[in-house]
């Protein structure tokens, strides 16, 4: 398919959730819209999610007896939560646009029944909506939308570089040999977590993680948008953010969270966290033992370490099956030794500390009590009957990248002074100025791209109007 010759108002680039939601509000707002994608389907990374929605004070919070949250407290716990590492005029944009969002999609058909409402990470307030049908259905959903709209859609299209007039001002964009011009344009191409050469540059606790980080997200998440926007002037933010996730490395499995009867320690042999913790924290808590960390176990665990009935998050990932331990001893990734003394000197702890941390946690298991990090006693098993096994845990699976192109909070890309590039927009993970330091939960990486999606497409098309094409 080649890209038509003929002017739009606004193009947008990219047909994620970000891309979709942008066009189908720049439709609404009255803009003629080309969406671009250089896959052969519409979806990239959000229809590979799991359809978290962060929202405050949403019509299906109210149903669920939520009556009181609001912008203003959803704010406050981001800010707080980021320690104001953040910009805090997007972040208020972020918190006060939510709840429109969510109607907005509950309007276009996407189901968030009030079952599907949980608190995300360390959240005290139920927040996280989830999509009936994960991020495939919302996709489903935002492409009959746009479909019914009848936006012009090329699939199969590489954007590869913007169009300036001669006053610097994005008219268009070029994808090999064809043009399209327009009022403005939107990137919405998402993040990078397959370009190991951004990595490396942008989000350096991911490239640290060598051969062990790989990325879940779509496969175009190659950073297209950061890396063209870059070459008009762009300004960058979120350096080094995202979501890394924990893994032992033994399989390329997505398992979020790991088993959380594991027994985590650290190079001093000590435990150092509630292994149970929230996964957007337990990250830089590993980070910050600066030394390798390993999750520890005993046969008995290797045997029967499956779900508890009291907790849910207590599963079993599909490293952890009896049979698959037993393949990661034999390939060498998960160490095995009769004592607990023999297990510490493989991994150079100091001698005696992993059998003592080991007497600890099996003297919280028999009072039901951790006194030392909390971790819920249904969790907590005994590290007693051998032989032992110790694997390496690494943060290392990218769930998203948070370092992007630098908005305003009407979504308009900021040059290396801090003022707007005529003609250029962005939403969604390819930006850099959402995310802080800390993940809030799940639900995030849909809110960034759904609402500076939609503020991406209303600004364009406001935009579109007051300079016409
Ligand atoms: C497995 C998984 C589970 C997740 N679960 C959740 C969750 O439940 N809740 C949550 O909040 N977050 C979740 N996330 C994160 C979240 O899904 C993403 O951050 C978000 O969907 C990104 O949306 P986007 O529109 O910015 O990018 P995408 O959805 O990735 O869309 C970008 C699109 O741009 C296209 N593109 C790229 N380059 C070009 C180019 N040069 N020209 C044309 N098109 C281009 C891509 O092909 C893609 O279709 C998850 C991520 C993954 C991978």
């Amino acid at each position: 398919m080649t890209l038509e010759k003929r002017d739009y108002d606004v193009v947008v680039v990219g047909a994620g959730g970000g891309g979709m939601s942008a066009a189908i509000t720049a439709h609404d707002a009255g803009a003629s819209v080309l969406l671009v994608e250089v896959g052969d389907a519409v979806g990239g990374s959000t229809a590979l999610s799991g359809g978290f929605v962060y929202a405050a004070g949403t019509s299906v919070q109210r149903a669920a007896g939520i009556l009181h949250d609001s912008a203003e407290a959803m704010f406050a716990y981001y800010m707080t939560l980021n320690q104001w590492k953040v910009d805090p005029a997007v972040a208020w944009r972020y918190c006060t646009e939510t709840a429109v969002t969510l109607e907005w999609l509950l309007e276009l058909g996407v189901e968030f029944p009030v079952a599907n409402l949980h608190a995300a990470g360390v959240d005290g307030v139920p927040r996280s909506h989830e999509a009936v049908g994960e991020g495939r259905a919302l996709v489903a959903v935002l492409e009959r939308s746009c479909r019914e709209r009848h936006i012009d859609i090329a699939l199969g299209q590489r954007v590869d570089g913007l169009i300036q007039d001669s006053d610097g001002a994005v008219v268009g964009v070029t994808s090999g040999a064809d043009q399209v011009s327009a009022a403005g344009v939107i990137f919405a191409t998402g993040g990078f977590g397959h370009n190991r050469d951004l990595l490396q540059q942008y989000y350096p606790d991911a490239a640290d993680a060598g051969d062990w980080c790989w990325s879940v997200s779509g496969r175009h998440a190659m950073g297209d948008g950061l890396v063209i926007g870059r070459g008009i002037g762009a300004s960058i933010s979120g350096y080094n953010r995202g979501l890394l996730l924990p893994t032992t490395g033994m399989d390329r499995v997505f398992e979020t969270p790991l088993p959380s009867w594991l027994m985590l320690v650290n190079a001093a042999g000590m435990r150092f966290v509630d292994e149970n913790a929230p996964h957007p924290v337990i990250t830089g808590v590993i980070r910050a033992q600066r030394g390798p960390v390993h999750a520890i176990f005993d046969e008995e665990a290797r045997q029967h370490g499956g779900p508890h009935p009291e907790n849910v998050r207590c599963e079993r990932s599909s490293n952890f099956t009896p049979d698959a331990i037993i393949a990661g001893v034999t390939s060498g990734v998960v160490r095995r030794a009769t004592t607990l003394a023999a297990l510490g000197a493989e991994l150079r702890l100091e001698p005696g500390a992993l059998g003592a941390a080991a007497n600890r946690q099996n003297h919280h298991v028999a009072r039901r009590r951790d006194s030392e990090f909390f971790k819920a006693p249904q969790c907590l098993r005994e590290v007693s009957a051998p032989p032992f096994y110790a694997v390496e845990v690494k943060p290392a699976i990218i769930s998203f990248t948070g370092c992007g192109l630098k908005i305003d909070p009407d979504a308009r890309v900021l040059d290396l002074t801090g003022t707007p590039i005529r003609g250029l927009f962005a939403g969604g993970e390819v930006t850099g100025s959402v995310h802080g330091k800390r993940y809030l939960g799940g639900g995030n990486g849909l809110g960034n791209c759904l609402n500076f999606g939609r503020i991406a497409g209303a600004t364009a098309a406001e935009y579109a109007r007051l300079v016409g094409v």
